[in-house]
């Protein structure tokens, strides 16, 4: 009999069940070495990368700045498409949806540029944000980088820790 497992993440709304996204489906065979067993390096950071992309869609849904009206001409603002926007946590990068605003007054026609970062001042989760501090302590600029860079297996955690000042902006 072949083996298979599935990952699913199930959105609920009010106890609902509003949407099923597959994680991962895979069929195992026997396991003839250590290599193939349990998930390697790269298959733990896809599913975490995957289980991410799940979660911040559904909380995209809700990701819009306050302002309600333009500061241009001070008319009403409506919502008009959203923007995509960088977003940089522990171990994956990702594009998270953001919802654009734009001015009722046609002559005027101003429209909101969102962003992660314009909402909440940087773009990268502050766990990431002291962990690049942590290691960027303990070693030298460039150790830290190959350390967190190896850790995430693929996308690349720069060390900016040598301008902690600045908001940390990846891309
Ligand atoms: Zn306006």
């Amino acid at each position: 009999m072949a083996d298979q497992i599935r990952i699913i993440v199930e959105h609920f709304v009010d106890g609902n069940l509003t949407e099923q996204t597959i994680i991962l489906n895979k069929e195992m065979g026997k396991v003839s070495s250590i290599s193939e067993l349990g998930f390697n390096h790269q298959q733990q950071m896809d599913l975490i990368k995957a289980c991410q992309d799940a979660l911040l869609k559904i909380q995209s849904q809700d990701l819009q700045s306050d302002i309600q009206f333009c500061p241009k001409c001070g008319a009403k603002l409506k919502l008009a498409g959203h923007a995509l926007s960088h977003f940089h946590a522990v171990f994956s990068d990702h594009k998270v949806s953001v919802k654009r605003k734009k001015c009722c007054n046609n002559k005027c026609g101003w429209t909101s540029v969102p962003s992660i970062s314009s909402l909440f001042n940087t773009n990268a989760h502050p766990d990431l944000s002291k962990l690049q501090t942590e290691m960027a302590c303990n070693h030298t600029y460039r150790e830290a980088q190959y350390i967190l860079n190896a850790i995430s297996y693929g996308s690349p955690r720069f060390c900016v820790a040598k301008r902690q000042s600045q908001s940390i902006d990846f891309a």
